[in-house]
C-alpha cells in the first residue's frame, strides 16, 4: 500500500443494507410481513440512509419475496432514508413505483450465462427492458440504480472481461442510471482484482460515483472491502447479520454482514454514521426471527473497543 493510497482511505463510509432483500430472499425459513417491516425499521433506527426493502418479482419464483407491497405498506418511513427495491422487468417496476420505492434497482449480468439463469434473457433482452423500466421510472420522476452481477467472474463462465463489464456500464448509464453498483455476485474476487477493475472503471467514468456490494463465499469479502477502500470507494452493500447470497448461483452465499463491516470501519477510525450496538441488536432479533444462528462475527466475539474500556485483562 502506497502512502497515497493510505490517504485515499474514505473518512467516511456510506452502507446499502441490503438483508431485507438479498438476505431474506435466499433463506429456507421465511418470516412474516410484520416479522420483516419490524426488521427494516429496526434497520431504519440504527441510523442506516439507504435500505433494499423487497423485490417485485413472480412469487412463485421467489416466494420470499411475495408480500413485499404489503412490507412497504407496513413499514414507518424515516425521513432521510432511500428505501429501493429490486424490479426484473417493467411489470415489476411499475409495482415498486406503485408501492412507494424511492428508487428502483435493475439487474444485469456481466456475463450471457448468469444472466440467463437469473431471468431467463439474453444480455440484449435484459438492456432493452432496462431501457422500457428507465422510461417508466423516470416518468415518475424517481431514479433507477443499476447492479451489474458477476462483475468479478462467473460461476459458469469463470473470468470476466473487465472490458465487457465497462462496456455494459456504459450501456447502463446512457440508459440514464443514477448509480451503478458491480457485484462479487459469487465470492470470486480477490484485492487485486477488484483494485484492477476498480482503476479501470474510474479511468473510463473519472467522475461516476461506484458501489460495490462483495461476498465472502471463500472468506475473502473484507479483504476486497479494503482493497476498494484503498481506492477511496465509499459506497458499499451489506447484509444485517451477513445473511443472504445468490438463488440463481451456485455455491453464493455470504453477502458481507453489516456490522462486521461497520466494526471494522470504526477501528480504523472511518466513520458510518450507524450505531453499532443497535445493528447487534438487530442481528441477534433477527437471529430470533430465523430461528437460527447468522453467519455475521461480531455478535459472537463482541465489539473491541467495549473491550479495551472495560480493561479486561483476562481476556488478553
Ligand atoms: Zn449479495
Amino acid at each position: 500500500m502506497t502512502i497515497m493510497e493510505i490517504a485515499a482511505l474514505p473518512r467516511f463510509v456510506h452502507i446499502r443494507e441490503v438483508g431485507p432483500r438479498d438476505g431474506l430472499q435466499n433463506e429456507p425459513v421465511i418470516l412474516s410481513t410484520a416479522q420483516k417491516v419490524k426488521l427494516i425499521d429496526m434497520l431504519a433506527d440504527t441510523g442506516l440512509q439507504a435500505i433494499e426493502v423487497g423485490a417485485f418479482v413472480r412469487p412463485q419464483q421467489v416466494p420470499q419475496m411475495a408480500d413485499t407491497e404489503a412490507v412497504f405498506a407496513g413499514i414507518a418511513r424515516r425521513s432521510g432514508v432511500v428505501y429501493s427495491a429490486i424490479a426484473p422487468n417493467v411489470i415489476g417496476a411499475r409495482r415498486a413505483l406503485a408501492a412507494g420505492a424511492d428508487v428502483v434497482q435493475v439487474f444485469l449480468s456481466a456475463s450471457e450465462s448468469h444472466n440467463r439463469s437469473n431471468v431467463n434473457m439474453s444480455i440484449e433482452q435484459s438492456l432493452a427492458q432496462v431501457a422500457e423500466m428507465a422510461a417508466l421510472v423516470h416518468s415518475a420522476g424517481k431514479p433507477f440504480d443499476a447492479v451489474l452481477s458477476v462483475a468479478f467472474g462467473c460461476p459458469f463462465e469463470g473470468d470476466v472481461p473487465v472490458e465487457r463489464v465497462l462496456d455494459l456500464c456504459q450501456r447502463l448509464l446512457d440508459l440514464g442510471a443514477e448509480q451503478l453498483t458491480l457485484g462479487d455476485t459469487t465470492g470470486m474476487a480477490h484485492p487485486l482484482l477488484v483494485q484492477e477493475v476498480v482503476r479501470a472503471f474510474r479511468a473510463r467514468f473519472p467522475r461516476q460515483p461506484l458501489r460495490l456490494h462483495l461476498h465472502s463465499a471463500r472468506g475473502a469479502g473484507l479483504a476486497n472491502l479494503l482493497a476498494g477502500l484503498q481506492l477511496g470507494i465509499d459506497l458499499f452493500d451489506s447484509s444485517i447479520g451477513g445473511i443472504g447470497g445468490c438463488p440463481f448461483a451456485p455455491g453464493a452465499p455470504g453477502n458481507l454482514c453489516t456490522e462486521d463491516v461497520v466494526h471494522l470501519l470504526h477501528e480504523m477510525g472511518i466513520a458510518t454514521g450507524l450505531n453499532l450496538p443497535a445493528l447487534m441488536a438487530t442481528a441477534r432479533e433477527l437471529e430470533r426471527m430465523l430461528g437460527h444462528e447468522v453467519p455475521g462475527q461480531t455478535i459472537k466475539a463482541g465489539i473491541c473497543k467495549h473491550l479495551r474500556d472495560r480493561g479486561d485483562s483476562s481476556l488478553s
